[in-house]
């Protein structure tokens, strides 16, 4: 666990934040510091540390799998804003999920739209094309969209965790996104399933059901299938990662 002693140190040795907003340099040496200095916290003291040192310019995103770290945000912050991408391919139970967390949590959710619907981009490139080319069809229905929510914001937060695959094995509780020139925080990246299990069953979370039903990781309905953790993702196509956490 972080000391305060430590997490206070982060306060005070750190550029003030009006000019820290203007300067990706100093944001990305922040991430850094902030990273290593907190490594050991708890979510809920990284959390804390975000919302404390970033203010309304931190945003929290969520897939709407356990919806912790919705609850855990407005624990800390009442109202906290949580971006959920709503990607049009959703299965109905994630829909659900969403609707079930906005009505019991205390959040904002901003559901986070592509510029095209599904019937749209049908027209334009063709139906199904996430078949046919998922590095495009995650970049208009995620990446970019992302990328827009977050813009006013200097930092954000999600919900992945180095237990989930090889490739999030070296995430950092606080590192630099290059992708969206922000600095992103990862309170949960310390933790395995079971920690998550165990927190939705202590709060008396509403999971997305298909977490029940075999699901291991839950994203846009055709490119999940049932499976242990993210090897049920994009099957069969080398895919491992839609873009918004690369
Ligand atoms: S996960 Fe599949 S359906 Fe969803 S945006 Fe990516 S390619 Fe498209």
């Amino acid at each position: 666990m972080t000391s305060a002693l430590e997490l206070s140190h982060l306060h005070d040795d750190a550029t003030a934040l009006h000019e820290l907003y203007d300067d990706s340099d100093g944001l990305h040496h922040l991430a850094g510091h902030a990273g290593a200095a907190l490594e050991g916290a708890t979510p809920q003291e990284v959390l804390r540390w975000a919302f404390d040192r970033f203010g309304e310019r931190f945003v929290v995103a969520t897939s709407m799998a356990e919806g912790v770290l919705p609850h855990m945000a407005a624990e800390i912050r009442p109202g906290a804003r949580v971006i959920f991408l709503d990607t049009g391919y959703h299965f109905a139970e994630t829909l659900g999920t969403a609707d079930a967390v906005e009505s019991t949590v205390p959040i904002t959710l901003l559901r986070v739209r592509p510029e095209l619907s599904v019937p749209e981009q049908d027209a334009v490139y063709g139906k199904d094309l996430w078949a046919r080319d998922p590095d495009l069809c995650c970049k208009m229905r995620k990446v970019q969209p992302l990328r827009k929510a977050l813009a006013p914001y200097v930092a954000w937060a999600s919900g992945i965790r180095r237990a989930e695959s090889d490739g999030r094995r070296g995430i950092g509780l606080v590192e630099w996104d290059s992708t969206n020139g922000l600095v992103k925080v990862n309170p949960l990246a310390q933790w395995t399933q079971d920690d998550v299990d165990r927190y939705v069953a202590d709060n008396g979370l509403l999971a997305n059901p298909l977490l029940q039903d075999g699901y291991g990781s839950i994203g846009c309905a055709p490119c999940t299938l049932r499976g242990v953790g993210r090897s049920g993702r994009w099957t069969g196509t080398g895919k491992v990662e839609c873009g918004i956490h690369a």
